[in-house]
């Protein structure tokens, strides 16, 4: 798997508190390029300043003199219309914030490979078919053409898998080996099961929150200080957002100091009035123990999906960089039985496994043989929506359960209800929930151009096909015909094609190109 004289291809780890570029050296080695602050990481936070948007670690310092004008976690938003913040009187969707994110990222990785518009990009394992379309929308803005979303810890544990030597020229294990992923990031959360058997990389079972990351641990050591502030001068300093952004900085610090030593403390200013909180690790630990109740819960469920017990799985494999908090690898010891195992980069192992994805793409074009295959599950049920008949609620039919391997395709039987009916409405949602309203809504998708003067109780068949990515096509079967048509899904949160252009040629100035 070396990288030639090709156009580059770069893995891109899009993380709510920090991104990472990646790509394969000239021994095929996965290797992390620095953007143009010399760093690593590039905190994924966009300061609007002015005409001119600045993305990293300027923006980020931003937080603390002119929060109002911050997006910070825009991944959190990603899948809803907008970014929950108003700057300037303008509302962005989040997955343009992120389209500035890639476009930083791609500007400074291209000082260092040339021009590339191939990249791949990481998405949480939990992440819903509408995430995964707007981070792929989010790329295209940015002007790359994305080869392939991957799952975060499948990432990781091909990242693990290199670093163990099991993709070498054989490219494969001596034995099946499983291990669990627990990955902790900023912003978000995600557990995942693989089994690495010869050369391939099978998830078993996935789960994860959205909604759950180190941000919420801050946000806990912001309380608590603010309280003691509340307590001593009687008035809040999260109420002004500057305050709250300074405030917010020095907690993430002091989070990060009591990963190493058993206390920190806080200053916090605000009005004139001053309070210095002292914060031991333990008080920290109990402050914030549901949190890590939440993710002992998922990993929990996770292992019962997968059907395995904990003496079945031979790592444990600390992944994001809330991994490094005592808290955490002490409860997976205790819940696994096991010594979690912390030798891939935290931060950097997603971005590594995506690297080496790329080098998948690499052997291909060169007509070469893959060094090793991933296998992915769907990470929630595909339902479609059906009126009850007793209730007359909206009812949410799931066609493919969750922890399905993928590629899948479920086919589902409709039929006309009124003679001469020349289309048929599908609404679709994934998600668990029975109540099609508590589901996360991808879209509709219309049947359009049935043949003329079908009898009502005509079959039509509808083929929901997830391809390898989670990414979802349908497509229709049109009775007495051969003919099978690819529907187009009317999406609801999702930004046309129009706009991804205009948004494409504003942000990196490139022209539109075909995507879908
Ligand atoms: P994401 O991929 O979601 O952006 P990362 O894996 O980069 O997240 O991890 C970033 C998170 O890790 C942040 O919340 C940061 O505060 C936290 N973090 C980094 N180092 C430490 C540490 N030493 N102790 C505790 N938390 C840490
Ligand atoms: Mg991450």
């Amino acid at each position: 798997m070396t990288n030639g004289s090709q156009e580059p291809i770069v893995g891109i780890d899009l993380g709510t508190t920090y991104s990472v570029v990646a790509r394969l050296d000239e021994h095929g080695h996965p290797a992390t390029l620095v953007n143009a602050e010399g760093d690593r990481l590039t905190p994924s936070v966009v300061l609007f300043d002015g005409d001119d948007v600045v993305v990293g670690k300027e923006a980020m310092k931003a937080m603390t003199t002119e929060a109002e004008r911050v997006a910070e976690c825009s991944k959190r938003d990603v899948g809803h219309r907008v970014f929950h913040k108003v700057f300037d009187g303008k509302q962005y969707p989040p997955e343009v914030i992120e389209a500035w994110i890639l476009d930083k990222l791609r500007r400074d990785a291209e000082t260092q490979v040339g021009p590339f518009e191939k990249v791949v990009i990481t998405v949480p394992a939990y992440f819903d078919e509408v995430r995964r379309k707007a981070t792929q929308d989010a790329g295209y803005m940015a002007g790359f053409q994305v080869l392939d979303i991957i799952n975060e810890p499948t990432a990781a544990a091909v990242a693990f898998g290199f670093q163990q030597g099991f993709l070498n020229t054989e490219g494969s294990t001596d034995e099946p080996r499983r291990i669990l992923v627990y990955d902790l990031g900023g912003g978000t959360f995600d557990v995942t099961i693989m089994e690495i058997r010869g050369s391939e990389f099978i998830a078993l079972a996935t789960d994860g929150d959205v909604q759950l990351g180190g941000y919420d641990w801050d946000q806990r050591l912001v309380d608590l200080v603010a309280e003691t502030f509340i307590r001593e001068h009687y008035i809040d300093p999260r109420e002004d957002p500057n305050t709250a952004g300074r405030l917010w900085r020095e907690c993430e610090d002091a989070k990060r100091t009591l990963s190493a030593r058993s206390k920190a403390s806080v200053a916090c200013d605000y009005k004139g009035f001053s309070s210095r909180v002292e914060i031991t690790r333990q008080q920290y630990e109990e402050a914030t123990q549901d949190l890590l109740d939440r993710t002992r819960f998922t990993a929990v469920q996770t292992m019962r999906a997968a059907g395995l017990e904990w003496s079945e799985i031979d790592r444990v494999l600390l992944v994001g960089g809330s991994t490094r908090m005592p808290m955490v690898r002490r409860m997976l010891a205790e819940l696994s039985g096991k010594e979690p195992d912390a030798s891939v980069a935290a931060d950097e192992a997603v971005a590594h496994g995506a690297a080496l994805r790329t080098g998948l793409v690499l052997a291909k074009q060169r007509g070469e043989r893959a060094g090793f295959r991933i296998w992915n599950v769907n990470s929630h049920s595909l339902g479609v929506v059906g009126t009850d008949p007793q209730t007359q609620r909206k009812r949410n039919g799931i066609i493919v359960p969750r922890n399905t391997p993928l590629p899948v395709t479920a086919r589902r039987v409709f039929k006309t209800s009124k003679p001469n009916q020349r289309s048929i409405l599908v609404q679709i949602v994934e998600g668990e929930s029975p109540a099609a309203e508590e589901c996360s809504q991808i879209g509709r998708c219309s049947v359009r151009d049935l043949p003329r003067d079908l009898p009502p109780q005509t079959p039509v068949e509808v083929l929901f096909h997830y391809k390898p990515d989670g990414r979802l096509k349908v497509r229709v079967h049109v009775p007495n015909t051969e003919r099978e048509v690819e529907t187009e899904i009317l999406r609801e949160n999702s930004l046309p094609k129009e706009h991804l252009d205009g948004w494409r040629k504003y942000i990196c100035g490139r022209e539109p190109s075909d995507y879908r």
